[in-house]
């Protein structure tokens, strides 16, 4: 039976380790945490052992989650793999594109796969949506949350908007000609508020806008193409799809609501990890997906930095 194993059981890592726990062709070998307060209470709860050496974990294990903060992805990473173990890691891939790099050279070299955690690929409203998506010419993203006080190692583009760059990479290609963007530190010191516009080389431009300091929580994507409009509702599990039917002169507006409900897509993102690696097979976001993600997102970045200066 395959073993995995959890490093960082705080709010995300304890989800990875209940999921494992409760996927019967797995072993949950363990849990290791830098707080072993916390490690000890995810293992009681999940009845796996926990680990005070991370290397003892590693010997025991045959993949893992790493969802500690993101500052620590790639030393946390890059020791797994070199112990020859597969790693589903928390997303964003790493702070830097050399640290990505790195990580899947060393991958590559062992023949170990990586998957990142852009967790909305395993939405239904994701995979639902591809065959509603023709041409795409125009998208508005929102992804609002409260205030956690979480993830505050890195800046809300890192940590909210790189998924909804993952989605719009995913629909719209990677041929970006521009990128143009705005943000600020509200109650961190990073950027606690963005917007960007990228532009692609076929004229078609998305917009998005990201926030962890909202009263309330948004996961939206509207999608515009020549005669219809698509609404996805990450959070709430549906999609709105207002087509034009019928010809020139003659045409009428059909709109349709699909309820597709939530599921767990956690649940999904590791049997989908658990399934790359014992079949060989390439993740449904793998690094080099992630890599483009992180481009886009530092490109994003660098255009605040310019605009603070500015300012
Ligand atoms: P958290 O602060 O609740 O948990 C992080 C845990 O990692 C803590 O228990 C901490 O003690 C531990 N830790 C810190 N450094 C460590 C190290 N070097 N080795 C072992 N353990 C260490 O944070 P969180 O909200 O669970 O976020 C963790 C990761 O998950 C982040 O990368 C974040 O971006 C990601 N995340 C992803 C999603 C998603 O939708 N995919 C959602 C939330 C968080």
């Amino acid at each position: 039976m395959i073993k995995a194993g959890v490093i960082g059981v705080g709010y995300l890592g304890r989800f990875h380790a209940q999921k494992y726990r409760d996927i019967d062709t797995v072993e949950l070998a363990g849990v290791y945490d830098s707080n072993t307060d916390r490690a000890r209470e995810i293992a009681a709860e999940c009845g796996c052992d926990f680990f005070t050496d991370v290397d003892e974990l590693l010997e025991k294990t045959d993949l893992l989650s790493i969802a500690t903060p993101a500052a620590t992805h790639y030393e946390v990473a890059l020791r797994a793999l070199k112990a020859g173990k597969h790693c589903l890691v928390e997303k964003p891939f790493t702070r830097t594109l050399q640290e990505a790099r790195d990580l899947m050279k060393v991958a590559d070299s062992k023949g170990l796969v990586i998957q990142i955690g852009h967790l909305e690929r395993f939405n239904t409203v994701t995979s639902r949506s591809y065959s509603l998506i023709k041409e795409p010419r125009f998208a508005e993203c929102h992804r609002l949350a409260q205030f956690t006080a979480r993830s505050t190692d890195i800046d809300v583009i890192l940590d909210l908007m790189i998924h909804d760059i993952d989605l719009v990479l995913a629909v719209f290609g990677d041929k970006i000609t521009e990128v143009d963007a705005a943000g600020v530190p509200v109650l961190t010191d990073k950027i606690d508020i963005a917007h960007a516009k990228l532009v692609f080389d076929n004229g078609a431009m998305v917009n998005l806008t990201a926030s962890r300091i909202s009263n309330k929580a948004v996961r939206k994507m509207r999608i515009f193409q020549r005669y219809s409009y698509i609404g996805l509702d990450y959070q709430k599990g549906e999609i709105e799809v207002f087509e034009r039917l019928g010809g020139e002169g003659n045409y009428r507006i059909n709109g349709r609501v699909l309820p597709l409900g939530t599921t767990d897509a956690i649940r999904a993102e590791i049997i989908s990890f658990i399934d790359c690696v014992e079949n060989n097979k390439k993740p449904v976001v793998g690094a080099e997906n992630a890599l483009k993600a992180l481009e886009v997102a530092q490109r994003v970045i660098s255009g605040i930095e310019k605009r603070m200066d500015l300012i």
